[in-house]
């Protein structure tokens, strides 16, 4: 499989994208064919272990890994122990409805964005060695990011990890997590600054190309194209848990932030996978809703996103989006290189009933819902109450969405984010419990914290990076 970017550079294999942040001309990896899985394909994945289903799923788009080392990443990575359950993204109805929870967050950090970020991390590890290389993942988090790449790259070998996260701004929770990990190839910073300011930083280290080289400074963001691969692997894992009869329709409904998450269901079904619509959750910053209810695209000044309690979906401008785009418009990279340099001088993308682009959107399946607050509170009271379940507010966001968007026979498949441990402020709120934790982050908040506090200054990360390397 060779990839692509959305704005027509060639970029190479799996391998070759794997290391690259965005693609030399500002676009995003896409593979030059979408692989089809037919019912009698997917129906023979019935009761696999999950790294089957995800060997299944993702070796036809990487042709640069041997089928021997590929099955041997997959094995060591969706580990019972890893995700704490045997099937690695349970399956389980809430209550008697027809809405049924997909956990993705029994990982290490308690985030979503551990299934795919140990993947990575593997594949990393894996390439680095067979490439004689190292590489310095430089990033930014406002919060699960960040943990979620620290614990995927705890004791692998040739890769670092400097972590920038805005001092004193993440939940108690967050912080406790990332701060208190403590291994040579992990670097905490916090910096005096708020996250808009980390991501700049890292930005402008990536806009010194010869800064760049000589440390080989990666990046773990969620554009990146084997974590939206590996995401779309529970899309498939999901549908197979229901137990219905293959080639019956579901529907998947989705907190949203940057779009990597529903995007890679959008590419199971694109693959063959029976979903009828992927519903998407925004928060109140609704870049994503606004466009699927009211035809508009408009990405949002930094200033203008607010501090929401689902706080990991608070995006002005949603990263994948641009792939979704480049898919429905039939894979025409100068339209969508042309809609995007509209996009960064603050254009707004518009959509008009009865176009041709109002309809490839209503064909692509996609719905939206927004939640606010008190929507998010009352979700978690009544999923608490009905069922004795507690779930974390971006899931409340999720599953206050997909209530709307019900009918009879269709399962609901709702995407659990995060454990509700991670945001417990709004959890008690909601319901006045202290949500419950695994017992390794029983008493976080009181272990020893590492890491280095810098100021809201590009020489002074570089310096950080070049004596931490020492070269
Ligand atoms: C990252 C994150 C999201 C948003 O996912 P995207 O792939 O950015 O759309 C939602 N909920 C939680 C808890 C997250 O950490």
């Amino acid at each position: 499989m060779r990839y692509i970017s959305t704005r027509g550079a060639e970029l190479g294999s799996f391998c070759d994208v794997l290391l690259q942040g965005l693609a030399p001309d500002g676009g995003l990896a896409m593979p030059e064919t979408i692989p089809q899985f037919s019912l009698a394909d997917i129906d023979a994945l019935h009761d696999k272990p999950y790294a089957q289903i995800a060997y299944t799923v993702m070796r036809p788009y990487i042709s640069d890994i041997s089928e021997q080392n590929l099955a041997n990443i997959l094995i060591n990575t969706y580990t019972a122990e890893r995700f704490r359950n045997q099937e690695i993204t349970p399956l389980s109805r809430l209550g008697s409805s027809n809405i049924f929870l997909l956990e993705l967050s029994n990982g290490p950090s308690l985030a979503f964005k551990d299934v795919a970020m140990q993947f990575l991390a593997s594949c990393f590890e894996f390439v680095l060695n067979e490439r004689k290389t190292r590489l310095n993942i430089l990033g930014a988090t406002s919060g699960d990011t960040g943990s979620a790449a620290e614990y995927a790259v705890l004791g692998k070998k040739n890769l670092n990890i400097f972590m920038l996260s805005p001092l004193g701004r993440m939940s108690p929770f967050q912080q406790a997590q990332m701060y208190s990990l403590n291994a040579p190839n992990i670097f905490n910073l916090a910096v005096q600054g708020v996250f808009d300011d980390c991501q700049d930083l890292v930005k402008a280290v990536n806009r010194d190309g010869a800064f760049k080289e000589k440390y080989a400074i990666g990046a773990v963001n969620s554009i990146n194209w084997a974590r939206i691969l590996a995401q779309s692997v529970y899309y498939f894992k999901a549908y197979l848990s229901l137990g219905i009869t293959t080639g019956e329709v579901v529907d998947f409904c989705v907190p949203s932030g940057n779009f990597g998450n529903i995007f890679a269901g959008y590419l199971a079904k694109r693959m063959g996978l029976p979903i009828r619509n992927l519903i998407v959750a925004s928060n109140e910053n609704d870049v994503l809703a606004e466009f699927f209810l009211e035809g508009n695209y408009r990405v949002r000044a930094a200033s203008e996103v607010m501090a929401t309690s689902s706080p990991s979906m608070d995006i002005g401008k949603a990263s994948n989006f641009e792939r979704y785009l480049y898919l429905i418009l039939g894979e025409n990279p100068m339209q969508i290189a042309a809609m995007q340099g509209q996009l960064n001088h603050g254009g707004v993308l518009n959509f008009v009933p009865n176009t041709q682009f109002a309809s490839v959107v209503e064909q692509s399946g996609f719905l939206a819902g927004r939640s606010r607050h008190q929507d998010r509170i009352e979700t978690i009271r009544q999923v608490y109450q009905g069922c004795g379940r507690i779930i974390d507010p971006h899931t409340a966001d999720g599953v206050f969405v997909a209530q709307r968007y019900l009918r009879d026979n269709t399962p609901m498949i709702c995407l659990e984010t995060a454990l509700p441990a991670k945001f417990s402020a709004t959890v008690q709120e909601a319901i006045g419990i202290e949500p419950p934790r695994p017992p390794e982050f029983i008493d976080i908040e009181n272990k020893p914290r590492f890491g280095s506090v810098i100021a809201n200054s590009v020489d002074e990360l570089k310096s950080f990076i070049s004596k931490t390397l020492g070269y």
